[in-house]
């Protein structure tokens, strides 16, 4: 674990997309409402103690981030490639229901980042007084912020701050709708713990492949992604319907523990007719934590068998972020087959 120093003329730029920690309560009908978030250093003056240059970017319309469409995700991968010179650091105020889509999605499309893209959000209003939308934000320009004695930024990565965690964002997932700790990393440790101090766990930082490079940005994403998860009474027309359907090129299959599922003669014909026909079939287990690992039991051992290939211990957010992507570059289903089992940005562990 390392220490930073704050680096006290860093210049970062704050992005808007919408979502609960941006509202506060509109005096004449008492509702929630978007506050102008050009007026941020009004609204949390403790940014100011930084001395850092903050720019702020909102999107319009602002959106609850239950709508959000990878068109979304396009627009802030080239909003950050636009901007990418001229701030050491983005700082991305999201909703928190679709805060580990949006992150996931993201890490992938990013290659060679050099600079902090740190999403936060809050389960209570920056306007209310009991909010933890002011620690969150405070925290993550703290960190996007942060650079080491040579100059590089500390966490080059796209990251969820939230309730004194740093966690890679395609290793997070919302995990309470109610509770102050929303976001949990379950199958990777944090990448920075924020008490007195902020504590970076730097081994475990990705840093850019090549520093000469420079940012690649990929905006092509091929949605035709569907998640099918296993349940008992799960009937031979639903499994049809989303393995088999015509407009699908990958099927994500959230299974059980360690990636089994029904064993029963069906089921696996399904799975074999999809797969011969060249569809993708990705197995990430339903568990909160851990792994696939099809070699354990003979149920696993079928779908593999039947071409179904590992997730690893990937969340189901970071396989869809990855299969948008991986398909988005590429209309041969085999090459992504292939790729689907690289680690890209430290989303799997093999
Ligand atoms: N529904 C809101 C959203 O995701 C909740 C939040 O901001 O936390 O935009």
């Amino acid at each position: 674990m390392t220490h930073s120093e704050p680096n006290r003329r860093a210049s970062l730029l704050l992005i808007y997309t919408g979502g609960t920690i941006g509202m506060k309560q509109d005096p004449a009908s008492q509702t929630l409402k978007p506050f102008d978030f050009s007026q941020i250093l009004e609204e949390v003056p403790e940014l100011r103690k930084f001395a850092y240059r903050i720019d702020s970017y909102t999107f319009n319309p602002l959106i609850d981030s239950s709508d959000v469409e990878p068109s979304l995700w396009q627009c802030l991968a080239k909003l950050i490639k636009e901007k990418y010179d001229q701030y050491d650091g983005f700082v991305i105020l999201h909703g928190t229901d679709t805060m580990a889509y949006s992150a996931s999605t993201l890490s992938f499309m990013l290659e060679n980042l050099a600079k902090p893209v740190i999403f936060t959000g809050s389960q209570l209003p920056i306007g209310i007084p009991r909010t933890d939308g002011r620690e969150n934000l405070v925290s993550a320009v703290e960190i996007a912020a942060a650079k080491d004695t040579n100059g590089d930024a500390v966490v080059p990565e796209v990251c969820i701050y939230f309730d004194n965690m740093l966690m890679r964002g395609n290793r997070a997932s919302k995990v309470s709708s109610d509770n102050f700790t929303a976001f949990k990393s379950m199958n990777f440790p944090p990448l920075a713990e924020a008490g007195i101090n902020i504590k970076y766990n730097t081994p475990l930082i990705i840093r850019p492949a090549d520093r000469n490079a420079g940012l690649t940005v990929h905006t092509e994403l091929d949605t035709r992604v569907s998640i099918l998860k296993i349940h008992p009474g799960i009937t031979p027309h639903v499994v049809k319907n989303i393995l088999c359907g015509e407009e699908t090129r990958a099927v994500i299959l959230e299974t059980y523990g360690c990636g089994n599922a029904p064993g029963k003669e069906w089921f696996i014909n399904l799975v074999k007719q999809a797969a011969d026909s060249g569809k993708i079939l990705l197995n990430v287990t339903q568990c909160l934590s851990g792994t696939v690992n099809m070699n354990l039991y003979s149920t696993g051992k079928t779908l593999l068998d039947a071409g179904v290939i590992s997730g690893y211990d990937s969340t189901t957010e970071s396989a869809l972020g990855k299969l948008f992507f991986l398909l988005g570059r590429t209309n041969d289903n085999l090459i992504v087959k292939d790729m689907l089992v690289k680690n890209f940005r430290g989303e799997i562990s093999k």
